[in-house]
């Protein structure tokens, strides 16, 4: 049986599913891709001010500039924020996250003796154009994206709602509470680029448990709320890659340096590299942008691919190799390749073994229906901060907040319900109570 506080809490969650459902409709609306999201953090930041939290972390306060990865140009940042604007972001606090510094962090401090505890929530949306069937239920009901080309297709915008509402229900019990909570709203995660500049901000360095929810694709069939990943997180780098030659009349090609015959090379060569046996590997070039016309020899080329390893040994394998085959493949036909790093994560757990276990049993206790912790054979920029908190022997736990997918992740018909985002809110309370030592079961 839970203790009175956390029924209490569960009762008040119950009473925001209105305020989530609209918050994370209205986020879906307006989606903002990653380092974009000035709208999404400055609601963000206003619902904490009036909720009455006094230190409320933003923008520069929670990144450390220079290790914020695959910023967009600086015309596309301005673009972006004069859109913010006209699209509703709160003027009072949009200039915190002007320029890429899209991350705002509400700390709790209880004034009272006790563990520092942090959750993350990743903001962003993805670079999706967005179904409009109306059997896609954001179009028919009216919040579809009026972005073009940026979607809440991975759920984070249920996310931004489940950090506002803990938010809400800590707030609302703070007095009972202990020790300091900081609730981290995270830009960036679609090409694993913003969580980085939040673990190398010194933001984690006292943080003693740290979790990560993401929303997950319950199983057709079953009624399971939670899941739990114990393992290694994929190691990943996320390139681009800028192919230069000399154009010319396609009447005489002797003339010129044809950059698309390299990217064919490339292509061709990267998905030929031997497998390693050091652990298990991927490689995708997802989008090539190339050639101006029928009858001119292709000069520029900008291939957008993405490497991946199960061990950090197969990435390391994988990467020199890539490397090797994009620069000759460019010599080859006299071209140059230019090869920018967007993103990357290392491999590494997304959680301590037994802190999972510990709160699998917690959640089993608590009633939850939860389904066996698994492997998680994808990629997540949360491992940098679950590293960042490990490395002076804290805690971390990443669990999934099941709901029905009518799609996968990722997809253009992607969508959530709103009816489960209130269990994630209740087992985040329950945890972050049960760490301060209070008997919730
Ligand atoms: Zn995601
Ligand atoms: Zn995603």
């Amino acid at each position: 049986m839970a203790n009175e506080l956390w029924k209490e809490m569960c009762s008040y969650a119950d009473t925001k599913l209105d305020f989530m459902t609209k918050t994370r409709q209205d986020f879906h609306r307006f989606a903002e891709s990653g380092w974009h999201e000035v709208r999404t953090c400055s609601l963000i930041a206003r619902h904490l001010k009036n909720l009455g939290y006094e230190k409320v972390l933003m923008g520069r306060e929670c990144l450390k500039d220079d290790a914020r990865m695959g910023l967009p140009a600086q015309e596309e940042l301005d673009y972006i924020y004069q859109r913010a604007l006209e699209q509703g972001a709160d003027p009072e606090f949009a200039p915190y996250f002007k320029d890429g510094f899209t991350c705002v962090v509400a700390v709790l401090e209880t004034g009272r003796p006790g563990p520092v505890i942090a959750t993350r929530q990743d903001i962003d949306a993805l670079g999706v154009l967005e179904s409009r069937e109306e059997s896609h239920r954001p179009a028919r009901e009216g919040f579809a994206s009026v972005n073009d080309g940026e979607m809440h297709a991975c759920g984070h915008d249920a996310h931004a709602a489940i950090g506002m509402t803990v938010a809400d229900v800590l707030w609302k019990y703070r007095d009972l509470l202990n020790g300091t909570v900081k609730i981290i709203f995270q830009p960036s995660e679609e090409g694993v680029r913003g969580a980085k500049a939040v673990a190398e901000s010194g933001l984690l360095d006292d943080v003693d448990y740290i979790l990560g929810c993401h929303m997950g694709a319950r199983k057709n069939g079953t009624d399971t709320q939670l899941g739990f990943n114990y393992f290694m997180n994929m190691a990943n780098a996320k390139w681009d890659v800028y192919l230069t030659g000399r154009a010319c009349h396609a009447a005489a090609p002797e003339e010129g340096h044809n950059a698309m015959l390299a990217m064919a090379s490339i292509i061709q060569g990267v998905y030929g590299i031997p497998r390693a046996g050091c652990g298990d590997s991927r490689i995708n070039v997802g989008q090539v942008t190339a050639g101006t016309g029928r009858n001119v020899v292709c000069d520029r080329v900008k291939m957008v691919m993405e490497l991946r390893g199960l061990t950090q040994a197969a990435l390391d394998y994988l990467e020199p190799y890539a490397r090797s085959i994009i620069e000759h493949s460019a010599a080859m036909h006299g071209c140059t390749a230019e090869i920018k790093v967007m993103g990357a994560s290392p491999c590494a757990p997304l959680s301590t073994d037994s802190f999972v276990d510990e709160l699998v049993a917690l959640a089993r206790k608590l009633g939850y229906s939860v389904e066996e912790p698994k492997a998680c054979p994808n990629s997540e920029d949360y491992t940098y901060l679950a590293q960042r908190v490990m490395a002076h022997g804290g805690r971390s736990c990443y669990f999934s907040c099941l709901s029905d997918y009518p799609a996968p992740g990722h997809a253009t018909t992607f969508d959530i319900a709103e009816k489960d985002l209130p269990n994630a809110v209740k087992f985040e309370c329950a945890v972050i109570t049960y760490l301060m030592g209070i008997t919730i079961v």
